[in-house]
């Protein structure tokens, strides 16, 4: 059982369903609810695609494909074949408003309720998302008690990220539209805020004046995989840090807000990606870093370059770490550093908090630092200074104290995947775990420039071998 509270009826139309997102997380994610009994009779889940079969053959699909992304789908035939009826499939070319799948779906909708929760899963590529709003609205699809949720990526740089939001936001007002960034769905990115802000411990101390550095890292060790068309298109910058990356920065740095209430996040965390320092261009030189896999080894095996996996040269960055500051009094005084990397020599997503040591008595001091792992186990650590044992002339002898905890849950409760929880945020209409689109329009206005001159090869790309660890700035022990 999760503690996720059950939903009233609701409809779910997913664009793209047969797309690998929604075999692979939306409908495992949905049929894991269904498990849990969060999902009320009288809901339904359309899924729409060009591909030509019947609901009957889509549901085998499913039912596959739960048995490869979820396999222990199949030790319960009965919520098996409940699931399995609450899907209709309709094949429809979204972008052709005379197709007739558009009829059947205003069939399918023609005695439902307007006030019944209707969502439109936007899980196709971002190209879609104009077309798709308009041809709901032009078939009268959208009643009050609509929403949209729309996948990343939102664009590519800020002028098509606000081209898609115009285009869905003049159908949806933005009360209505759930950007989705998976991170946010992270029971582990989620406690950044209990943590920050139900700790007057912790509270007391999250400003510049004791933290030096905030460093963000998401390093893998795979390369490419399936995703080389995409990925050459963004690289790692695009990919993870103007989303995850900064997502993340902005809910260690946000101020305290007036409630927990989706708003009260979301306006905070506007206000801090508003103020990142834009890095001049003589910054970018010193204070960003990008690199490329070449040959060398991953896991133990010889992994081949970048470059070969795709087939051909290319300038995309698969390393790429960024340093700056947060122009408000609260962090003058702190540094953030944002790093990705593939092929890297281990995989962790983590935040680690260094804090100064200017302290009088002890300017030796190591530094404190705490850190959180996003990753898998969900441990806290806290480094410390004792004193060393036995008698010294000064009274400054130290050794290190660390204090570990985990928050993994209790026994006898289970995690919800990020989709789960964002797919049931979305049908609760809290809006808090989701990207506003001003964050958006912020985290890539800051970016841009970063892009901009990385695109001319400043600073130039470095190669790194697959299986490198993680590259650090060379003026800074820290970050
Ligand atoms: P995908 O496997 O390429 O699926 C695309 C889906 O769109 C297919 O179902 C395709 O079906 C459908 N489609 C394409 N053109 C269409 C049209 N004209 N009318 C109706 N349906 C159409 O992509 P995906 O990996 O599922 O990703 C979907 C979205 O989620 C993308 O924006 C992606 O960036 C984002 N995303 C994916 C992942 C992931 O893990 N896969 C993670 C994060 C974000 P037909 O060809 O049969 O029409």
């Amino acid at each position: 059982m999760t503690l996720l509270p059950p939903a009233s009826p609701f409809d779910i139309v997913i664009f793209g369903g047969t797309g690998d997102l929604a075999l692979r997380k939306l409908l495992p994610a949905f049929f894991r609810q269904l498990q849990d009994n969060n999902i009320p009779k009288n809901s339904r889940i359309i899924c729409a695609s060009r591909a030509e079969m019947t609901t009957e053959q889509y549901r085998s699909d499913v039912s596959k494909a739960l048995a490869k992304f979820y396999p222990a789908s199949s030790h319960n035939e009965n919520t098996l074949k409940s699931f399995l009826k609450l899907i209709t499939y309709v094949v429809l070319d979204v972008v052709d408003s005379k197709n007739q799948g558009w009829q059947e779906f205003v069939n399918l909708f023609s005695k439902t309720s307007a006030e019944k929760t209707r969502i439109f899963y936007f899980s196709t590529a971002p190209a879609l998302f104009a077309p798709i709003s308009e041809n709901l609205s032009l078939h009268k699809l959208i009643t009050p008690a609509s929403r949209a949720i729309m996948e990343k990526p939102i664009g590519r740089d800020r002028e098509s990220a606000n081209a898609i939001n115009d285009a869905v936001g003049k159908y949806f007002p933005e009360d209505c539209i759930f950007r989705i960034d998976h991170y946010l769905g992270k029971e582990s990115t989620q406690n950044i805020l209990q943590f920050r802000f139900s700790n007057p411990l912790i509270d007391a101390i999250w400003c510049g004046k004791y933290i030096k550095n905030i460093e963000i890292t998401a390093s893998e060790t795979v390369g490419l995989e399936s995703r080389a068309t995409y990925y050459d298109t963004s690289g790692a910058a695009r990919d993870m840090i103007q989303n995850h990356l900064l997502q993340l920065l902005s809910l260690c740095t946000m101020e305290r807000p007036k409630s927990l209430q989706g708003d009260d996040i979301r306006n905070e965390k506007i206000a801090v990606l508003k103020a990142l320092h834009p890095l001049s261009p003589s910054e970018i030189k010193t204070n960003s870093i990008r690199g490329q896999y070449i040959e060398g080894t991953a896991e133990g095996q010889a992994a081949p370059a970048y470059a070969t996996e795709l087939g051909k040269k290319s300038q995309t960055e698969t390393f790429a770490a960024i340093r700056s500051t947060i122009d408000l009094p609260r962090w003058k005084g702190t540094t953030f550093c944002l790093k990705t990397g593939k092929r890297m020599n281990e995989k962790r997503t983590d935040i680690k908090i260094t804090f100064h040591n200017d302290v009088d008595l002890f300017p030796n001091a190591p530094k404190n630092k705490m850190m959180l792992d996003l990753q898998e186990t969900n441990d806290i650590t806290l480094q410390l200074n004792v004193r060393s044992i036995g008698f010294s002339q000064n009274h400054d002898g130290l050794r290190p104290l660390t204090l570990e905890g985990s928050y993994s849950p209790p026994a006898g409760v289970r995690t919800p995947s990020s989709y789960e929880t964002l797919i049931m945020s979305a049908i609760h209409g809290d809006r808090s775990l989701f990207v506003h689109r001003e964050e958006v329009d912020a985290a890539w206005k800051w970016i841009e420039p970063i892009l901009n001159s990385w695109e001319v090869n400043v600073p130039a790309l470095l190669y790194y071998p697959a299986g490198s660890s993680i590259p650090r700035f060379a003026d800074s022990n820290d970050a």
